[in-house]
């Protein structure tokens, strides 16, 4: 499966001409997956060339306007596009309120159906191998991340070693590979375990923003391949960060290293900054894997072999 994410907003609070309100969307294979969707987030996804009609979850961080304001305007765009398949909206309480209020006042209707799902914490996404999780962040109103985990795929089936075991090429092969014991035509069994190799691991993308850093993101956050994270300010304006519930570039990469992620990406950046250069440099004193945000950035996460 290919899993691609694509910055749609790496500003935070106010927009400027380079960068949008928060949004990043995750591609996986025909799928597409929205968290955040700050005003002209819409108007991003069509210049990322992501398709409208192929977005299965919107997952809304927390009801500040900066991440939502673009919610209603994408719903009513969705609606010219026919689909089917349901569209699920999951989010903090308070977002069906949000969401149903504006769509009624504005007077559009869906034209598919549209679940709600208000959450303090669990599973919001299960279908097949992925699956979305949310938990509390730490901000000046209740804030989740969330959390794109792939399941572990099976191992390798090893050829070699089935061959040496003499076992007979053709449909015992499958069954094996689906997990099941077999017997072999002399009537020894074989165990799936002889064959396959260790389980491959999935792959987890982690999104949390707005927050303070803190000790439940490291634990959630635990392992990411790739973690986006709150880095409004430079390390300067550590007393600006806690006053307003945000995080420096050093805190997001602290966090980083504490939670073992492969990779940490600074999003929801201050309007202040127009060189990425000198915040992704302190940054990476703490956390060297460590970019900048910066929209349309495309990131393909590799899978596990
Ligand atoms: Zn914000
Ligand atoms: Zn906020």
């Amino acid at each position: 499966m290919v899993i691609k994410l694509v910055i749609l907003g790496s500003g935070g609070t106010v927009p400027t001409l380079s960068r949008n309100l928060p949004a990043m969307a995750i591609q996986c294979d025909g799928l597409l997956f929205l968290f955040d969707c700050g005003e002209g987030t819409q108007l991003q996804l069509m210049r990322a060339r992501l398709s409208m009609g192929k977005l299965e979850c919107i997952c809304i961080s927390h009801l500040h306007g900066d991440h939502v304001t673009g919610l209603p305007g994408l719903l009513m765009t969705l609606g010219q596009i026919p689909r089917e398949r349901p569209l699920l909206i999951c989010g903090p309480p308070g977002i069906t309120e949000y969401t149903e209020g504006t769509r009624r006042l504005l007077g559009f209707q869906y034209q598919y159906p549209v679940e709600m799902l208000e959450t303090s914490g669990g599973v919001v996404y299960q279908e097949g191998p992925l699956r979305i999780e949310a938990a509390p962040a730490e901000h000046s109103c209740f804030t989740l991340a969330y959390a794109l985990i792939e399941a572990e795929r099976p191992g390798r089936f090893l050829i070699e070693e089935a061959e040496r075991l003499g076992i007979p090429a053709g449909p015992l092969y499958g069954r094996l590979q689906s997990g099941q014991a077999v017997t072999l035509p002399d009537g020894r069994t074989v165990q799936p375990s002889a064959v396959m190799g260790p389980p491959r691991r999935g792959r987890k993308i982690v999104y949390a923003t707005d927050t303070r850093p803190a000790e439940r993101v490291i634990q959630f956050a635990r392992g990411a391949d790739v973690l986006i994270h709150d880095g409004m300010f430079d390390d300067d304006l550590k007393d600006q960060a806690q006053m307003k519930w945000h995080s420096t570039v050093v805190q997001a990469a602290q966090v980083a290293r504490q939670a073992q992620a492969g990779r940490l990406l600074l999003t929801h950046l201050s309007s202040r900054y127009y060189a990425d250069a000198p915040l992704a440099e302190q940054a990476r004193q703490v956390f060297p894997a460590t970019t900048v945000a910066r929209d349309l950035m495309e990131i393909d996460v590799p899978m596990y072999k």
